[in-house]
């Protein structure tokens, strides 16, 4: 029972003692009996801590990555939070230069007020991560392929220099999950995941992971900060995530698909001044991607030449795909980063980023491809008016 489609669906199930119930059921309880006074230690004693729903979904990531175990939390940024908590006041982690917004948030807004410092770094390049690593660095982390320009981070590269620097590296796998990245056997020694996007796959909940490749004491630590936070994942949310997983393999397999048709298209068509997915052979990094991608992913990025007001008419005349933050799962969804995700990043810093005015970030769902097609060709069309003015 090792390959990936089949430990999505059987990997941490439990068959329900009692009753025989062939799927683990939704422990919606808040505490457990216990035998006796300073008794062994139970196996759970308060849903703040653990919760078998969740403690399933864990064993089933875990099988997933190839981790030795991992941690749900409440959502993906709870999960990021709870790692970079592990720095102290005056220790340092070098981050991805592009990374979900979020994530900057946290650093710049919350955990630099207790001390942790951070810096940017190009995670194309494993010397430029390499140059940002000082004595004071505790952590690598990035993001592959990041938000929203589908950038690659160089993930062998950059393990190979946190082995030598002796800096443990984490990997936000959210965009590819395991089916499409291994991110620890590429070397990486945590893969954080927004279990919100592709592992539950259906827009129904918030959640996030962290799966732990071997170190014991990043696992007690993830408890210790979710437990001591209260950071927990809620038994429904991780139910509806272990019945998500169980189709990852298919949807992720049609998601991609549809995704490179798409692109595809777009490329040969006037009025898209780029289109960025790693599944493409123009991507400027599609050799990284073949080598350490098993596919493309579910998100295309693609820029208008009429700039705002294209993409405003464009998202306008959609009638399939709806606009929305997130991505990943079964509808389709458009954002436009630069007045949605990366609104709060002055001009400049998105000018540095290549999140122009015109891009659009376009989520491919598990519609049929051609219905997708035609309303992004509607899209286009009600586009195109601007570009000739443009
Ligand atoms: C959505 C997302 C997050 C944050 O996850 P939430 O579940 O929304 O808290 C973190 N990283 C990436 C790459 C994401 O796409």
């Amino acid at each position: 029972m090792s390959r990936l489609d089949t430990l999505a669906v059987h990997a941490g199930r439990r068959p329900d003692g009692d009753t025989g119930a062939i799927l683990t059921p939704i422990h919606q309880v808040t505490t457990y009996a216990q035998d006796e006074i300073g008794g062994p230690p139970a196996p759970h004693t308060y849903s703040r801590a653990s919760n078998p729903t969740v403690a399933a979904l864990e064993e089933r990531l875990a099988a997933l990555e190839g981790g030795a175990g991992a941690v749900c939390f409440a959502s993906g940024m709870a999960a990021l939070d709870a790692v970079l908590r592990r720095l102290a006041s005056g220790e340092h982690v070098v981050v991805g230069d592009t990374v979900y917004g979020g994530t900057v948030r946290l650093l710049r807004e919350i955990l630099s007020r207790h001390g942790v410092l951070f810096s940017f770094a190009d995670a194309s390049r494993p010397d430029a991560i390499c140059a940002a690593i000082t004595p004071q660095t505790r952590l690598v982390l990035v993001e592959s392929p990041a938000n929203p320009t589908l950038k690659l981070a160089d993930i062998s590269g950059i393990a190979r220099v946190c082995r030598e620097a002796d800096v443990p590296l984490a990997v936000d796998n959210t965009f590819l999950t395991p089916h499409g990245q291994r991110a620890l056997e590429l070397g990486a020694d945590l893969a954080i995941h927004s279990t919100t996007k592709h592992l539950e796959g259906h827009n129904a909940t918030i959640g996030g992971a962290v799966v732990v490749r071997d170190a014991e004491d990043w696992l007690s630590w993830l408890r210790l900060a979710r437990k001591s936070a209260g950071t927990n994942l809620a038994p429904f949310e991780a139910w509806l995530t272990l019945r998500g997983t169980k189709t990852l393999a298919v949807r992720l397999e049609r998601h991609a698909q549809s995704a490179l048709a798409l692109a595809c298209r777009l490329e040969a068509t006037s009025g898209v001044a780029r289109v960025l997915y790693p599944g493409l052979p123009s991507h400027p990094q599609h050799a990284l991607a073949k080598r350490q991608q098993r596919h493309g992913g579910s998100v295309i990025a693609f820029e208008l030449a009429g700039g705002k007001e294209a993409a405003r008419r464009f998202v306008k005349a959609l009638r399939l795909v709806t606009l929305a933050e997130s991505l990943g799962a079964v509808e389709s969804l458009v954002t436009h980063p630069a007045t949605m995700t990366h609104a709060a990043y002055s001009p400049g810093e998105r000018a540095a980023l290549g999140v122009t005015d015109g891009l659009l970030r376009l989520s491919v769902g598990l519609e049929d491809v051609e219905d997708l097609w035609e309303d992004v060709r509607r899209g286009l069309v009600a586009a195109r008016g601007v570009e000739a003015c443009a």
